[in-house]
């Protein structure tokens, strides 16, 4: 269409926004995050610019931030659970117009041509780049996304509820897919935060018993709350046989116990980015009778539109606290402890 950038009048040429500075423990004497400001993103070919309005707190940020991941990005800004509105196109772009709220979620671009993104597997895409990783992401007052990569926001969320569908949701749906539960069958949820308390919902819905498995207490009381049949700590036996489980906690010190819980069969699928050591397993006790075990990397873009279609039709809802903007650090600290009821999102600028 255009060649020109299209921008709305009366755009500030600066922002606040959070970076990684030195990475290191967010509760340690040095937050590794600081609060900065920076010069407003302009959008390139193909690329739409978002005045955020809202940005989940997910658990990757933590390895962001804390260097569990190795730095993409010098002084990086965290954030890929964005909603936001189209405040500007860049030349030859025209999928979103200006004031429509869009999502900019973790997978921010694949190169389209390896052998995987010709298969339909781009989120094993090797050349792939990731919001908030290797190009600045939500923490901020305004980011730019390619605009195929973004996706439209169904309008019973509102922001804030929005924004956890984009990563915690999106790939608690792929963990749900890979884990292959049988229908009408058992799952274990390892880990309850963002992105279990939702998985679980689209369980419950289509009929599967969800056995929940964490430390925190209100965590526990609050997978029961949703419908789960059974909840108790991340190293405890399991009351039923499970034909699957989804491991969302980053530790490989659960893996055991998790394996021993799977039915005949059964599926373990690991939902984190980063997980520690796994121990030594036994092959009689974790894997023998047929168990599998698979990871789950990012998601592909057709998993993302899948899921918001089924989480606007299922009137999914999650469960969100509110962080103002300028508190990112401290939500962050909450996620690490761990004992979440549903997930954290920074409020960023008015709807
Ligand atoms: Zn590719
Ligand atoms: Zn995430």
């Amino acid at each position: 269409m255009t060649e020109q950038t299209v921008m709305m009048a009366h755009l500030p040429s600066q922002m606040k926004a959070w970076q990684v500075t030195t990475p290191g423990p967010i509760d340690g004497p040095q937050s590794p995050l600081e609060l900065v400001t920076k010069p407003v993103p302009q959008p390139g070919p193909g690329e739409t610019l978002v005045r955020i309005l809202a940005c989940g707190v997910c658990h990757t940020d933590l390895h962001v931030s804390e260097g569990d991941l190795p730095v993409h990005h010098a002084h990086v800004t965290p954030g890929h659970e964005i909603i936001g509105e189209v405040v500007g196109n860049g030349p030859q772009t025209n999928r979103f117009k200006l004031g429509e709220r869009i999502g900019v979620p973790w997978l921010r671009w694949t190169c389209g041509v390896c052998r995987y993104c010709r298969s339909g597997r781009e989120n094993l895409c090797p050349h792939s780049k990731y919001t908030g990783w290797d190009h600045d992401g939500g923490y901020a007052q305004y980011v730019t996304v390619p605009e195929g990569f973004a996706y439209r926001i169904p309008e019973r969320f509102d922001s804030v509820t929005a924004a956890p569908l984009l990563c915690a949701g999106i790939i608690g749906y792929r963990a749900f897919e890979r884990a292959n539960v049988p229908a009408g069958g058992t799952l274990g949820l390892y880990g309850f935060g963002g992105s279990a308390h939702i998985t679980a919902q689209i369980a419950i819905d289509q009929g599967i018993q969800v056995h929940v498995f964490t430390r925190g207490k209100d965590a526990q009381k609050f997978g029961l709350q949703l419908g789960a049949a059974s909840a108790q700590g991340a190293y405890d036996p399991s009351p039923v046989k499970l034909d699957s489980a989804i491991m969302f906690a980053p530790v490989g010190d659960m893996v055991p116990n998790e394996l021993a819980n799977l039915a005949k069969g059964g599926t373990l699928a690991l939902a984190g980015i980063h997980l520690s050591d796994i121990p030594v397993l036994n092959y009689q006790d974790h894997i023998f009778h047929e168990k599998n075990l698979t990871s789950v990397e990012s998601n592909t873009r057709r998993d993302g539109e899948e899921f918001l279609t089924l989480a606007d039709r299922l009137n999914i809802q999650p469960a969100t606290t509110s962080y103002a903007f300028d508190k990112a650090d401290e939500a962050l600290r909450f996620v690490k402890q761990g004992d979440i009821k549903g997930a954290c999102v920074l409020k960023i600028g008015e709807d």
